[in-house]
């Protein structure tokens, strides 16, 4: 067996939100240096092989700190908050931007905020950290699309319309079990502006979160590969957040791509949140999307940071400890490298191009 852990890019997680919520002046020191809360912080990474991955910016609500806890309950269907003001989504847009450049400027060269799939796979080859920049959920953007303009040239790459709230753009599903992901109307027509928008600036469109309407929407606009960044099995764990075979059947068609989330509500059939959950119940997940939508349109979605994962895992250090768990499987090295990160930083190639 190799000494280094396999290279893993990820397509989603939450640091910035942790960063961005935690006490103290100086948040790029504590993900440079490491800290021993959270999943993730980059002494950590680097022993897990945690090589990068999308990193999420999130305008929280006021009152949805809990949507993780409430699914430890049997069933749950919690409430989504209304819509974020404008100027609230750009204000906390432009905060947690600015972390991740602060964490690249401070890294001196350990971290990059990478704009192409050349940039990513430059860094991976020599040890640096790739960070793309994600928008989980299009609080930011104005009707005009000015903002889009101005966060694409920063480096925005990635974007979902919708987190699970409502936005201008489109609807997202509740948090639901059980539950299918056909939970209200498709996208407005500003929305359907939005993924012209995006695919001319080849800025990928994320599917985890929207509703099945909403999806199917982007399906017959978008000319891009169909990705859901952090979303599972919907036959395996019938949850709103994850996705149906008629979906899967489409991202295959589409040569796309979907992320396996660590978030344990997400992988057991139950649907409940639950750290001692094995990770032959994540396998299972990944069985049935090689099954489903080939080898090359699965890579991971972890949430770290963002959801309670199993303890196998625990952070960013348990990443080998999955591998592993993919190995005694029977996943050869090569699909285990394609499904750790090889795939996805395709998937990005084939979105923005060369
Ligand atoms: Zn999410």
């Amino acid at each position: 067996m190799t000494s280094s852990p396999v290279p893993v890019f990820d397509g989603h997680n939450d640091v910035l939100l942790r960063l961005m919520r935690r006490s103290g002046r100086h948040p790029e020191r504590a993900f440079l240096e490491g800290e021993s809360i959270g999943h993730l912080d980059l002494p950590r990474m680097r022993q897990g092989g945690f090589a990068g991955g999308l990193f999420a910016i999130f305008v929280p609500s006021e009152e949805d700190a809990s949507v993780d806890d409430l699914m430890a309950r049997p069933q749950y269907d919690i409430p989504l908050p209304g819509l974020v003001p404008l100027t609230e989504g750009q204000r906390v847009t432009l905060h947690m931007a600015s972390i991740l450049f602060r964490i690249e400027q401070a890294s001196k060269g350990a971290v990059k905020v990478c704009r192409s799939a050349t940039d990513i796979r430059g860094c991976i080859g020599n040890g640096v950290l790739a960070t793309v920049l994600h928008i989980e959920g299009a609080e930011a953007i104005d009707p005009d699309l000015h903002m889009l303009d101005v966060l694409h040239q920063a480096g925005l790459r990635s974007l979902g319309p919708v987190w699970s709230r409502p936005t201008i753009f489109g609807h997202g599903v509740p948090f639901r079990y059980p539950g299918t992901p056909d939970t209200g109307p498709g996208l407005t027509e500003r929305g359907q502006a939005l993924v012209k928008a995006c695919n001319r600036m080849r800025i990928l469109i994320d599917l985890s979160h929207i509703n099945e309407r909403g999806f199917w929407d982007v399906a017959r606009l978008s000319d891009a590969p169909l990705v859901a960044s952090h979303s599972n099995v919907h036959a395996i764990c019938p949850h709103t957040r994850n996705l149906t075979d008629k979906q899967l059947d489409a991202i295959r068609e589409s040569r796309g791509l979907v992320g396996v989330n660590f978030a344990t509500a997400f992988i057991r059939p139950d649907g409940r949140r639950d750290a001692d959950t094995p990770l032959i119940e994540m396998i299972r997940h990944i069985d049935y999307l090689i099954e489903k939508v080939g080898v090359e349109g699965v890579g991971l979605g972890s949430d770290f940071d963002g959801a309670t994962v199993p303890l196998e895992i625990g952070d960013a250090r348990g990443l080998p400890r999955l591998v592993e768990a993919m190995e005694k499987h029977g996943y050869d090295d090569a699909t285990i490298r394609k499904i750790c990160g090889e795939n996805w930083i395709d998937v990005l190639e084939r979105t923005w191009g060369g």
